[in-house]
């Protein structure tokens, strides 16, 4: 391999939920203080040709790229550290490289020869893992190994990073492993022996670890750290600590304090182009954690029991909440409980709700009633996706005087289907990669909230859905006070949609969620929550 970039790969050992992404991205951000253009790719062990065909309530959210790749929730990650974007070559899961090495098969291209895990399969991984490095744009490319260490599929991934030493050179290769120190509260001591465990199984695989980095509940005493350093074979200051954090964002900084990016850089013989300092990033953990006042917020969705399914909207709050020194509590509410009579006492407390992203039908009724709610007693709105388009149900059936109006994903047979599958859907038949998927333009209207928000008339945002605003009924709802505030400019595709007369009521049929960052809070977020500050001072 000709190239000057260097390359990390991170594994976990002893448990899943470690925060492997989180560790790398802290990692990245510090690598890229420094000077260093980085990136983060994470390769998965299952055989879903993506996630976008995972259901939430297993997997968590389904993040979505500008390039329109449905992707790992830690994708998003990566780019609200870096605040750069990622592309579908950040996520490579094992369906997708079978998916290469079968179609390759049937073209004839392996001239013959038994196709085999070793060496088509992982030679596939490997050309997955260099790609990025290819592009010449980056200095460090950190590749996140899904899964744990001994599990079965997770094997040519392994495998494959033992050979990637062997063509990436020395000073070009480092392994960082990720692992838990758990305390054991009878005996009060801190074991080692599931981490010696599960380093001596990457031993096995011919992989020696660089660097471990230890989770863990309590100080690391000099001690335990020896113990560590001697029974797995690494530099004693190589046994890096990470403490549980007040928050993600506090990672970077323990890790900067535990010298990570120090013990990184000499291992892979890189000097600092620049040593800045994080100001921005400590400035907002600043905010963050000062805030001068709280509003209440409810998220209205029905995958409400596993909160990493609202992964970015969760994080976008987190970010807009520190703009205004604002903290942010967030109330998830399952839109099945929505009853009309159960309504008035959920949401009257809140400053603002907001009704998340999802698909079917289950739930509609209730989120239909909180819009109602939200609407009729002038508390401030959001709509995502998903929202925005029971916003548009909810207008219709209440105030255009239209009951039996729906989107036709919930009732084919609607009278008033006033959303409806877009033209280009009408004819997909497979379900995974098929949607309509991220970056598009759109034209923001002078004077709108949305306008007011972004401060500019053109923007692009990304996608996932299949349904659309019927513009057949557009002119009926700008008669009777909702109206588009930005429309692609190449289809007309409505893609926000604002009621006047109220604080701040506004649907989007993108995600704005995707592109909130630490250092770039989403301009829709930090207006919604200045809205909800301005209805809590009216109480
Ligand atoms: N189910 C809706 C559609 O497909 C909304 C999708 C979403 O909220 N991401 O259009």
């Amino acid at each position: 391999m000709a190239s000057s970039t260097k390359f990390i790969f991170i594994t976990g050992g002893v448990t899943s939920s470690l925060g492997k992404g989180i560790i790398a991205a802290s990692l990245a951000k510090l690598l890229q203080a420094r000077g260093f253009s980085t990136t983060i790719q994470k390769f998965d062990p299952y055989l879903n040709i993506d996630p976008g065909t995972l259901n939430p309530y297993e997997h968590g959210e389904c993040y979505v790229t500008e390039d329109g790749a449905e992707t790992d929730l830690d994708l998003g990650h990566y780019e609200r550290f870096l605040d750069t974007t990622t592309s579908q070559a950040n996520n490579v899961t094992t369906g997708r490289i079978y998916n290469n090495v079968i179609t390759k098969e049937r073209k004839g291209e392996y001239l013959g020869k038994t196709v085999q895990v070793i060496p088509h399969i992982t030679d596939e991984i490997k050309r997955n893992f260099f790609k990025l490095g290819e592009e010449g744009k980056y200095d460090v490319v950190i590749t996140e190994i899904g899964g744990c260490v001994g599990d079965i599929e997770s094997l040519p991934f392994i495998e494959a990073v033992r050979q990637a030493k062997w063509d990436l050179g020395q000073n070009n290769f480092l392994v960082i492993h990720l692992t838990l120190i758990p305390f054991l509260a009878a005996a009060k001591e801190l074991k080692t022996k599931p981490t010696q465990h599960s380093v001596k199984q990457l031993l096995e695989a011919g992989i020696q670890p660089d660097i471990l980095v230890c989770r863990t509940e309590h100080h690391l005493p000099q001690d335990v750290k020896k113990k560590l350093a001697l029974f797995c074979n690494v530099q004693l200051n190589c046994v890096i600590e990470a403490m549980d954090a007040e928050t993600i964002y506090d990672v970077p900084l323990l890790m900067k304090k535990e010298k990570l990016d120090e013990r990184v850089m000499s291992k892979l013989k890189l000097t600092s182009k620049t040593n800045t300092d994080l100001e921005q990033w400590k400035d907002f953990l600043g905010r963050l954690k000062n805030p001068t006042q709280e509003v209440n917020i409810g998220l209205v969705g029905k995958y409400v029991s596993l909160p990493d399914a609202y992964k970015s909207i969760i994080e976008a709050f987190v970010h807009a909440g520190a703009a205004s020194e604002c903290k942010v509590n967030l109330k998830l509410i399952s839109s099945e409980e929505l009853h009309a009579e159960a309504i008035p006492k959920k949401l009257e407390e809140l400053d603002g709700v907001i009704v998340a992203p999802g698909f079917g039908e289950r739930g509609l009724e209730g989120k239909i009633e909180a819009v109602k709610y939200v609407r009729e007693n002038n508390i401030p709105f959001f709509g995502i996706c998903l929202g925005m388009q029971v916003a548009v149900i909810e207008y219709a059936r209440n105030v255009l005087g239209l009951p039996e109006a729906n989107s036709t994903e919930m009732n084919p047979n609607s009278p008033d289907p006033v959303i409806g599958l877009m033209e280009d859907q009408k004819n997909v038949q497979q379900m995974g990669g098929t949607m309509r998927l991220g970056s598009y333009p759109c034209e923001l209207k002078k004077g709108s909230k949305a306008y007011q928000a972004y401060g500019k008339p053109k923007i692009n945002e990304r996608h996932r859905h299949r349904y659309e605003f019927n513009n057949a009924y557009l002119k009926a709802f700008e008669e009777k006070g909702m109206s588009p505030s930005g429309i692609n400019p190449e289809t007309g595709l409505v893609e926000i949609m604002e009621v006047k007369n109220h604080p701040w009521f506004l649907g989007a049929q993108f995600h704005p969620e995707y592109k909130s960052t630490v250092l770039t809070p989403h301009p829709l977020f930090v207006r919604f929550i200045k809205a909800t500050i301005e209805n809590k001072k009216t109480k």
